[in-house]
């Protein structure tokens, strides 16, 4: 067959999920095959032809689920559910678990009053961003395939539908865990030893495991939002239901990266109020590891007061953590090793200068690394020349380049890739791009200007669930 499936989460209790029986499509035909991807997952070529599209895609009798859970939107509780979602199978390559997850499938049980579907446009957008994301070095679920499915649906015009062929260490959510907790102690038990055998295997045998457990997703948390951060990257929707308990960043929706640094960009036509903006991301992320926290207080102690103050000692380092975590990596950008040598107000400085400039994010970095800032950097080079002239000058521009990226997918270039291949087949100007981002960190690639040049979209705005 094609896939090494081995499913583990339908152990889970039954409410945990849904079998997807029928699933059912126009003609779904591949439109993007990830090879290197395939390769790591150890796949046979065969999984590339029609008949593969067709097994992929659901046309099989093999058992398909899709998994429920709740979610913080914006701060307020829903049950939601993989409402266009089913889970293909976990593939196991090299003792390596990996789901293969069909987002666009079809309504499911959890679709409330949605379609099920998705267009190849927003398919194809979380192909380029997720992959960008993974040769950035993010941890982040990835595209094995995307597919068109050869008829329209309905948006506020018809639209081409698309299929996303994901794959992800699990598809484990904080909201997965809030939505074990509106069924029982048992549910969020139960959910607990799978995640940590999934997952956290180091922690069993452990006294207080929540405790460590806890712990460890706040900490793989910060270094993604750090990531995240130190790319100009903002997620746009970080709800509960989109933050993975493996450390992987999910979903691909309003997200963008920001060329000017403002560290009040959103790029999301509904975040009316910035909830998700790019400095916003650290204190999202805290609230939705306390909503975590929250469902893990029964399996503590049973003096919910005791549990409470326990989980709090934990929460309350986040800042610490983050602060340090982001000096670490905002260092390595500056080609500073050790980020004991200086202090924060020299990031700060750097951003200041660029915001009042209006200075791209992503090309001031790299001017930086390139020693070509222009003069309204002069008194701060100066400051920064006094720590980095400790320092072999090679190690630091290596430190620098590997940090700083000469390319990052522009909003206005994915804009164009994708609309040209979902509307009108062309696929070049998405080959371009995705070849681009493969190697983020070169400095001895060419590239052509175009692809660097930050255009001023003003009020770009994206769109998620379309
Ligand atoms: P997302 O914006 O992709 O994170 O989705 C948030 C929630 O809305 C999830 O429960 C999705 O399954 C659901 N959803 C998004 N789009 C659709 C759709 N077209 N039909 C049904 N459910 C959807
Ligand atoms: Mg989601």
């Amino acid at each position: 067959m094609y896939f090494n499936f081995d499913n583990s989460y339908p152990t889970l209790k039954p409410e945990m999920y849904s079998i997807i029986k029928n699933t059912k499509f126009g003609n779904p035909e591949y439109v993007v095959y990830n090879d290197s991807l395939a390769k790591v997952l150890g796949l046979d070529e065969s999984l590339k032809s029609d008949e593969g599209a067709k097994y992929i895609t659901g046309f099989s009798e093999d058992i398909k689920y899709a998994q429920a859970y709740g979610g913080h939107q914006f701060g307020h509780f829903s049950i939601l559910g993989d409402g266009r979602a089913f889970m293909l199978g976990e593939h196991i390559n090299n003792n390596i678990r990996t789901d293969i997850h069909i987002k666009g499938s079809g309504r499911t049980p959890y679709s409330r009053t949605g379609d099920g579907k998705g267009t190849l446009y927003s398919m194809l957008r979380e192909y380029i961003i997720s992959e960008a994301l993974f040769y950035l070095n993010i941890p982040t679920t990835r595209t094995l395939a995307v597919l068109k499915t050869n008829e329209l649906i309905n948006r506020s015009k018809p639209e081409p539908g698309g299929l996303l062929v994901r794959t992800a260490k699990s598809h484990i959510r904080v909201g997965t865990f809030q939505f074990a907790a509106t069924e029982s102690e048992e549910h969020v038990k139960q959910l607990f030893d799978y995640t940590v055998n999934r997952h956290f295997k180091h922690l069993e045998g452990k006294t207080n495991k929540p405790i460590h457990f806890l712990r460890e997703v706040m900490e793989s948390q910060i270094k993604l939002i750090v990531k995240w951060q130190s790319f100009g990257f903002i997620h746009g929707v970080m709800n509960t239901d989109n933050m993975l308990i493996s450390g992987e960043s999910i979903d691909y929706g309003p997200c963008a990266f920001m060329d000017a640094y403002d560290p009040e960009t959103v790029f999301s036509s509904i975040d009316r109020n910035g909830r998700y903006k790019y400095s916003n991301q650290p204190y999202m992320a805290s609230f939705n590891i306390v909503k975590l926290a929250e469902t893990l207080l029964p399996l503590i102690d049973k003096d919910i007061e005791k549990a409470a103050s326990k989980l709090n000692e934990v929460i309350s380092r986040f800042e610490k953590i983050y602060k340090k975590e982001y000096l670490r990596v905002f260092s390595n950008k500056l080609g500073i090793r050790d980020e004991n040598d200086f202090d924060k107000t020299l990031v700060d400085e750097f951003h200041q200068i660029m915001f009042t400039n209006k200075l791209d994010f992503t090309n001031t970095y790299k001017k930086l690394t390139l020693r070509e800032l222009d003069v309204e950097f002069e008194e701060w080079i100066q400051k920064w020349k006094k720590i980095t002239d400790k320092y072999n000058a090679t190690d630091v521009t290596e430190l620098m380049e590997n940090n700083n990226p000469v390319i990052i997918p522009r909003n206005h270039i994915v804009e164009e890739a994708i609309t040209k291949a979902s509307m009108k087949n062309d696929y070049e100007p998405l080959d371009q791009i995705m070849e681009m981002i493969k190697s983020p960190f070169d400095y001895e690639k060419i590239i052509d200007s175009s692809f660097t040049e930050p255009e001023l979209m003003h009020n770009y705005k994206t769109y998620c669930g379309t």
